[in-house]
């Protein structure tokens, strides 16, 4: 059965503004089914890193809280903390970080900031899948606790599964450090011990007692971790690595479950937005932001996270490249930009592996909003 996907281009005028262009595709698109009344309410977004300005804009993102208000339910904002030591590793830098790139409480329309696992990342869930790759997956707990989900998405490129989108804000967005360190690699991490000036930070906070120093220099003991992640964010050198070998089909793969298992217990209770604006060619968690490939498109919601995602693939590629960029190859229109950007992923794995295990469909009716003519 086709999915129904809303779309609105990004045109506005005197009657309708684009934040309220927004409320009506929302609205249009069919959100009051997954909210009621008093229900907390979780908004799943990016709040992009320092020093990146790919993100989606605050003003859209508070126009959503206000409209989720507007069918009297209890919103909160929320991510999951990083993998890597950087500005979004543990909760209090992470607020600060969202606070610094303009989503604070008061801009936020009193929405509170909840990261969901907690304030070093341990705060997580175990769901049962049962799949391939994985027979659990660990998801931040807050997430999990939520009465619904509202997934709200920049679409744009990766470097590891070709492009990011719901599928990617849910999979890899919302699991534990642990769940995704278990996407990212199948081995512990790794020490470069080029850079590692053997501090022993790793080795004192390493919850397995995994890690040892010799000669000032740190290793782990791979039979002895449990890939808690710990070490790669207590390292103040980036020098604990992870194994990026795996086979990118088994990453995508991973995160198709670890999807699974987000939306688990939200049965008719999650919403899917995805933004395809600023699309830059790398994720937000880069600490820059770099020319976008082709202009903005618009904004798409649906009911269903992998027809969101696949409408937006083909918006993308139905657009010509702007001149400039990163992106040298499948300039046109109708050409591939992300196997253009990253010729060695093969992207569309994720979609055949996300209809396999029941995620949704590939197949989608795009419906377009008019946009409103001007007042007379
Ligand atoms: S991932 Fe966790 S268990 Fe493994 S070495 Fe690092 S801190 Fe220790
Ligand atoms: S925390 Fe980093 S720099 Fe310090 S000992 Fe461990 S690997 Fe080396």
């Amino acid at each position: 059965m086709m999915a129904d996907v809303f779309f609105m281009d990004l045109e506005a005028t005197s009657r309708e503004n684009l934040p309220d262009k927004l409320a009506r595709l929302v609205k249009t698109a069919g959100i009051e089914s997954i909210l009621k009344e008093n229900e907390l309410t979780a908004v799943k977004l990016h709040f992009g890193e320092q020093g990146n300005t790919a993100y989606i804009r605050p003003v859209f993102i508070r126009k959503i809280i206000r409209t989720l208000r507007e069918y009297k339910v209890r919103p909160f904002l929320t991510d999951a903390n990083t993998l890597y030591a950087g500005a979004r590793s543990n909760s209090i830098s992470h607020i600060q970080t969202a606070i610094e790139n303009g989503f604070s409480y008061s801009s936020m329309d009193a929405a509170p900031i909840i990261i969901t696992d907690g304030l070093r990342g341990k705060n997580e869930t175990a769901i049962e899948v049962n799949q391939k790759n994985c027979k659990q997956v660990y998801i931040g707990s807050e997430v999990v606790e939520a009465d619904a989900l509202v997934s709200v998405a920049h679409f744009k490129g990766h470097e590891i599964s070709g492009f990011g989108g719901t599928l990617k804000n849910l999979g890899m967005g919302c699991a534990s450090k642990r769940g995704k360190l278990d996407q990212h690699s199948n081995v512990s991490p790794k020490i470069k011990r080029r850079t590692c000036i053997g501090c022993s930070e790793c080795a004192s906070h390493c919850p397995a007692d995994a890690i040892f120093l010799k000669e000032k220099k740190a290793y782990i003991r791979p039979k002895v971790c449990i890939g808690c992640a710990e070490c790669i964010a207590r390292c103040p050198t980036g020098s604990v690595t992870i194994n990026w070998n795996q086979t990118v089909p088994v990453f995508l793969e991973k995160m198709m479950e670890y999807t699974l298992g987000v939306l688990k217990n939200k049965k008719d209770k999650a919403f899917f937005i995805n933004f395809i604006t600023d699309i830059s060619p790398n994720c937000d968690c880069l600490p820059y932001s770099t020319s976008p490939i082709v202009g903005n498109v618009g904004v798409l919601a649906s009911m269903d996270p992998v027809a969101v995602d696949q409408a937006s693939v083909d918006l993308v590629n139905q657009q010509a490249a702007l001149p400039g960029t990163v992106l040298k190859t499948n300039l046109n229109p109708g050409e591939d930009k992300f196997k253009g950007l990253y010729p060695s992923v093969d992207w569309e794995h994720q979609f055949s592996y996300a209809e396999t295990i029941g995620l949704g469909t590939r197949d989608y009716n795009l419906i377009r909003m008019k946009t409103l003519a001007y007042k007379s």
